[in-house]
């Protein structure tokens, strides 16, 4: 079957073909194998619905990959510039994690097979080791509660969360309790969000990246100054100020304190503008009827003036902290 299920990946045409033999073929062979009454095996799954499942694996491998990248590079961000969130500084989880019951509905019953479960966050990536002798978390624990408390929330939202804390979690199906040290830092995730269009959010408690997004930008400083950029609209109270993010002057600012976030980060924001603008000229070909952001011009001077800034108080041994408005 399995050979069979990849022949169909190739060409509708012959997809369609094979499926329907393959389909005569399933009933054919079911017929022979089963007892009538007896069977309580589930039915085999029709070579349609086999190469669904394929491509749902797919999306989910997608979906996870993405979250990882999203999440290692926002956690840097977070950790590195505790200094530039005062008053905003909670402890941070130092992994990639999905709230099980958020992920996109299509995904549902695969990642309920992967996961063994419909609920609880599941650990897709530790990004730091256990200290020796301790046990850390690993990829595919489900963790059911943080605090002694149940919880299917984004840890980082929960800003009760002491350190060190107590996990519960199943691994491998088996409960286990650990004790972690968390790291602080800025007290916004970052979530993958299901959206067909390049853009980012903040929302005063996350910030959010597009499907899209993720896609379209595969540079991981340019990505980086982007969550910068939504951290700090989140940071200076932006979404709170007003309904909707919006002015020449936030958003300036916002340019401003990311890219400090981002070099905190360790990422090496470019001299030139250009890698920026790529992304300036995506938003304007969705926000033609949003010219809140300040003109590409404008943008660019001051973009250069803040990394002309930055490396200035390097070579000074200054510390790396945005400018008072
Ligand atoms: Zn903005």
């Amino acid at each position: 079957m399995a050979v069979l299920a990849t022949e169909l990946s190739r060409g509708s045409r012959g997809r369609i073909a094979v499926a329907a033999t393959l389909l005569l073929f399933g009933v054919v062979a079911s017929g022979c194998v089963q007892q009538p009454g007896v069977d309580e095996t589930p039915r085999p799954l029709t070579p349609s619905a086999l190469e669904a499942r394929r491509l749902t694996e797919m999306s989910l491998d997608l979906w996870e990959a993405r979250t990882v990248r999203l999440q290692r590079i926002s956690q840097r961000l977070r950790v590195a510039g505790r200094d530039v969130c005062v008053g905003a500084v909670a402890p941070v989880l130092r992994a990639a994690v999905q709230d099980i019951s958020a992920l996109p509905d299509a995904l549902g019953d695969v990642a309920r097979d992967r996961y063994g479960t419909d609920e609880g966050l599941v650990v897709l990536e530790s990004f730091e080791a256990a200290p020796e002798g301790t046990d850390g978390l690993r990829s595919g624990d489900i963790i059911v509660a943080l605090g002694g408390r149940a919880t299917d929330a984004i840890p980082d939202l929960n800003r009760s969360l002491g350190s060190p804390v107590r996990i519960d979690l199943r691994r491998g199906g088996e409960p286990l309790t650990i004790e972690m040290d968390l790291a602080q830092g800025c007290r916004f995730p970052a979530l993958l969000m299901r959206q067909d269009y390049v853009n980012a959010f903040a929302d005063g408690e996350a910030t959010r990246a597009t499907t899209a997004l993720m896609r379209e930008f595969k540079d991981d400083t340019l990505l980086a100054m982007i969550i910068g950029h939504e951290m700090a609209h989140n940071l200076l109270g932006d979404v709170r100020a007003r309904k909707g993010i919006s002015g020449p002057r936030r958003e300036s600012r916002a340019d401003h304190v990311g890219i400090y976030l981002a070099v905190l980060g360790g990422f090496e924001v470019p001299e030139s503008f250009d890698l920026y603008i790529q992304l300036q000229s995506d938003l304007d070909l969705i926000e033609k009827r949003n010219r809140s952001h300040p003109a590409t011009v404008t943008r660019a001077a001051r973009y250069r003036k803040t990394v002309q800034q930055i490396q200035e108080k390097r070579e000074a041994g200054e510390p790396l902290l945005p400018e008072p408005e």
